[in-house]
């Protein structure tokens, strides 16, 4: 997979500057949404080990790497937009993003809009669970 210039999370910095340095676990992620954008750059770029990483230890279904593998088949993700953020910052414990993130299934475009939470877990932020909305 050939390294993406502009990060696919939409931040407008360079991949190396954004998403890489926590998908190279050379970074924590400092806050929620920092997470949050790395993992959905994780699914653009097929990273399912990040993915399964960042889940919660509590919210991680046995199945997990299949189930994200399945998505890197059938779903090509377009771009993401951060609606709102609630703590999740350095100093808070939880934090909740919600989200709207674009996608192709087939030639089927739609919105996945979901409020996800975050936990920490041993000090990092992790993805615990996520509610979808109904997309209008
Ligand atoms: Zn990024």
């Amino acid at each position: 997979m050939p390294t993406p210039t502009n990060c696919p999370c939409g931040s407008d910095l360079a991949y190396a500057e954004c998403c890489q340095p926590f998908h190279d676990r050379r970074e924590k992620a400092p806050t929620a949404q920092a997470l949050m954008r790395s993992r959905y750059t994780s699914y653009v770029l097929g990273l399912v080990d990040y993915l399964v990483e960042t889940t919660h230890p509590s919210a991680r279904a046995r199945d997990l790497a299949t189930a994200y593998q399945q998505t890197f088949e059938t779903i090509q993700w377009i771009d993401l937009k951060i609606c709102s953020t609630f703590q999740g910052g350095p100093a808070d414990k939880t934090g909740k993003v919600e989200f709207k993130a674009s996608y192709l299934q087939g030639s089927r475009h739609s919105v996945h809009h979901e409020h996800s939470r975050f936990k920490r877990y041993k000090g990092d932020w992790h993805y615990f669970d996520g509610v979808v909305s109904d997309q209008k």
